[in-house]
């Protein structure tokens, strides 16, 4: 078992879920996860603004807003989920959401009042969308999910906006819901942040809360490790937005961790360590863009530790911003018994927490957060002395174990910066953190300072480690191993249910194995052929459908060898890409497998090749080549065609694979358009798949009723046919005596396009022709009609 925790950012996008859900589905494979979600990023901001104009009666901006949550939802499970009917069924889902988050403004609205408790059912709607849309996904892509309303099991106190788990309730949950799930091998998705109060109002634990609930959900389920998955590579040195040079640091204490979120470094809750500290659970910060960077890893092993943590080392630096001074100055009292007690009773009074304190004969300095203290507090503050204010001020912390411990450091603080205004300095009362106060101006100068003094250069490479986004690689450089990972995993169970008796190694061999079964044959004659989908890919890319390319290729290369008489046995691809999502990729593999198994043939082998700069990100190109099996003395290749003999024409379901570039020069920018007698859109059309003639000739394999046949793809029908056609003969071709599906006559009228480049580019309806001996026509046809095959007599075979 194992937390995974993903923050707003690791779900905000669908990209970003995708590879959420990449990574949830590898570890699944270790050990099944319980997966912690954040709302997607900006959401919970969103929700914040939505409750207040909802407080203050603004309902048009309320409901302006809330349309803007509602359709962000939509969109991202429109791009992550691709079957219609799972589509429809979370759709449902995230309009019963906004269903509910418009009754609540307007309830708010009716009221003309927001109370915390209704705050918190508004912040709420965050991760209950972000839940819903991922274990929908994932759901979709095969895996076994449960979406688990943390509601049920996170019940708290009813500290609305704060609010604190009941422990012994939850875990007692934990033990009746969640875990019996993860036993059967289902991942359990569900919701960060947000909890219930025991008569099941919702509450929330605090801006930032999902990292908190993660670690509470980790120590309840006694589980081995807790991750926090984020948009960074672990704990830094310092903010990467504030110093782009930071690095991230691989080990570090619970104590120098929790130290470092409560000073400012946003990267954990602050309150995220204490159930990890209490079971021992060593909490992993990793980076969901870079999931095979170290990360960082918060524990009390003194194994893990040894080497990483010694006697002054500096690790990290936080900075909080939006704070403010707040000086008292008296001559009377300090000194004074019981003073002290007094001026923190009138900040425990309004709940607001001081953060750094120094103090001297007359005066007290501290710090607070500007936003949490009101006029009222500085009025009765004033009974005490003089009060002023330094408004736009940071404080600044330098944490790492013993620091105040050893020498040296504080000396090498000041001289970096020496250059900064600092307003106020604090040795703080814990031994690993020395902070001070400066103007928020200055933060940028004081921290780069501080960072190159204690950071620069290559010293402690194994304690700190350079983001993996700031190296380059091979990721960097556009190829990304792990997608190409990710993607065999994926496609793997698909490709061997292609597997006929004859393949005998897995996938991922370097060659594919295939042992075949001659016996039925006197003389067994291999046949092969290669080909691609063509720029038909480009209507692919462009409709975001990618489940039928691969059928059309698989078709087109059984065409091409069954016209020669044989059969399927192996189809090996090539996929190249200029950025591989597995997602998409995997869906090109589903049309590769469909046809294979229509057709017999297994898919024993492919590349995938991810070449950034050759094609653009989205363009990708496929290819393939079959290799199937004829007796030699049933081979077709037009030598009997006779004077007289017949042609069968066989209907095509639209352009198959030829004649793409021409058609979508015509069409350009109309895929989505309509004409009257086309059933589905101009882009439905010309993706429809290339058909498979197998079932249909396979009977006639062998018969001496068959002169030849011929596969209508580039060249057109005259083109194709006369490849199999004997010196000295010709074809009479009756062009009106079959029914040409509109499409074509879409492309001649809109494009106008002369008839006979119509005829040399595209199959017009005719996609197989058959040249049979005239005696035997009808017993063809019957036979074809038998297998309700609508063919055509198209014309004859002329003496020239
Ligand atoms: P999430 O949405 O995953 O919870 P947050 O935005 O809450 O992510 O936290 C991650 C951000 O914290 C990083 O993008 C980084 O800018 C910021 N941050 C602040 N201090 C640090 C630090 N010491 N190490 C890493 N990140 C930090
Ligand atoms: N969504 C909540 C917030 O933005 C909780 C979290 O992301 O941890 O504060
Ligand atoms: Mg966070």
């Amino acid at each position: 078992m194992a937390v995974m925790k993903f923050g707003g950012t690791s779900v905000g996008t669908a990209r970003a879920m995708q590879q959420a859900i990449s990574i949830v589905a590898r570890e699944q494979e270790n050990a099944v996860p319980l997966v912690v979600l954040s709302a997607c990023s900006g959401i919970t901001n969103k929700l914040v603004r939505i409750a207040d104009a909802a407080g203050r009666g603004a309902l048009d901006e309320a409901m302006g807003l809330a349309a803007d949550v509602r359709s962000f939802h939509v969109a991202l499970l429109d791009e992550l989920i691709k079957s219609e009917a799972s589509k429809k069924e979370v759709a449902v889902q995230i309009e019963e959401l906004a269903g509910r988050l418009e009754m609540l403004i307007k309830g708010v609205d009716i009221v003309g009042e927001l109370t915390e408790r209704s705050r918190d059912m508004f912040c709420s709607f965050g991760e209950l969308f972000s839940t819903t849309v991922f274990a929908a996904a994932m759901k979709g892509q095969g895996y076994k999910v449960a979406w688990v309303d943390v509601r049920t099991v996170m019940i708290t106190d009813d500290h609305f906006g704060f609010a604190r788990p009941i422990n012994e309730m939850c875990e007692e949950n934990v033990r009746r819901i969640i875990t019996p799930l993860l036993q059967q091998g289902t991942v359990v998705v569900t919701q960060g942040y947000i909890g219930a109060t025991k008569d099941g109002k919702t509450t929330t634990l605090g801006r930032g809360g999902s990292d908190f609930s993660a670690a509470l959900l980790g120590a309840w389920l006694n589980d081995n490790a807790i991750q926090i998955w984020t948009d960074v590579d672990g704990v830094m040195t310092c903010d990467p937005r504030l110093v782009p040079e930071a690095r991230s640091i691989r080990v570090m204490t619970f104590s120098e961790a929790a130290e470092l979120a409560y000073l400012g470094a946003k990267v954990l809750h602050p309150d995220t360590i204490a159930p990890a500290v209490q079971k021992n659970i060593p909490v992993y910060v990793l980076n969901s863009v870079h999931p095979d960077a170290k990360g960082t890893i918060i524990t009390n092993d003194p194994e893990r530790l040894s080497g990483m943590s010694y006697g002054g080392l500096v690790k990290s630096i936080a900075v909080k911003k939006g704070q403010c001074i707040i000086n008292v100055r008296s001559n009377r009292m300090f000194g004074r018994h019981g003073f002290m007690n007094e001026l923190f009773g009138i900040f425990a009074r309004y709940g607001v927490s001081v953060e750094m304190i120094s103090t001297s004969e007359v005066s007290v300095s501290l710090t607070v957060d500007e936003k949490s203290f009101s006029e009222e507090l500085i009025h009765d503050l004033e009974s005490f002395g003089e009060v002023d204010r330094e408004h736009h001020v940071a404080t600044i912390s330098v944490v790492g174990d013993n620091l105040r411990m050893s020498r040296g450091v504080a000396g090498r603080i000041f001289s970096a910066l020496k250059d900064v205004n600092l307003r106020m300095i604090s040795q703080g009362a814990s031994e690993i953190n020395v902070g001070f106060v400066v103007e928020e101006s200055e933060v940028l100068t004081a921290v780069n300072n501080l960072h190159r003094e204690f950071f620069s250069g290559w010293q402690n490479e194994g304690i700190f480690e350079t983001p993996a986004g700031r190296r380059m690689d091979y990721k960097k450089a556009g190829v990304d191993i792990s997608a190409g990972e990710e993607f065999v995993r994926m496609i793997k169970p698909q490709v061997r249910q292609t597997f006929t008796s004859g393949v005998i190694t897995d996938i991922g061999a370097f060659g594919g194995f295939f042992q075949p079964d001659f016996s039925p044959y006197k003389k067994p004659v291999l046949v092969s052929s290669i080909d691609g989908v063509g720029t038909k890919l480009k209507i692919a890319i462009e409709l975001g459908l990618y489940d039928t390319v691969g059928s059309c290729l698989v078709n087109h290369c059984t065409n091409d060898i069954l016209v020669c008489g044989a059969k399927p046995l192996f189809f090996l691809d090539y996929y190249a890409c200029g950025k591989l999502t597995p997602a998409n990729a995997a869906a090109v593999v589903t049309g590769m497998v469909n046809a294979c198994r229509e057709n017999g043939c297994a898919l024993i082998g492919g590349e995938t090749a991810e070449m950034p700069g050759l094609y653009h990100e989205r363009d990708f190109d496929l290819a393939g080549s079959i290799v199937g099996v004829v007796d030699h003395d049933n081979i077709i290749n037009g030598s009997t065609i006779e004077a007289d003999d017949v042609l069968i024409g066989l209907p095509s379901t639209g352009l198959h694979t030829n004649g793409y570039s021409l058609a979508r020069k015509v069409l350009e920018g109309r895929m989505h358009q309509t004409f009257t007698g086309l059933d589905g859109t101009v882009g439905e059309e010309l993706l429809k798949v290339h058909r498979s003639y197998l079932s249909v000739i396979e009977p006639f394999f062998g018969s001496p009723d068959i002169r030849g046949l011929s596969h209508i793809t580039g060249g057109g029908l005259m083109g194709n046919t006369m490849r199999i056609v004997p010196e000295g003969l010709s074809l009479d071709v009756d062009w009106k005596s079959w029914p040409e599906p509109l499409i074509f006559d879409i492309v001649r009228r809109e494009g106008h396009v002369p008839e006979e480049d119509m005829r040399r580019t595209f199959n017009l309806g005719i996609g197989l022709v058959m040249i049979v001996e005239k005696k035997a026509v009808n017993r063809v046809l019957s036979c074809l009609k038998s297998q309700q095959e609508n063919a055509y007599v198209i014309g004859q075979v002329h003496r020239r």
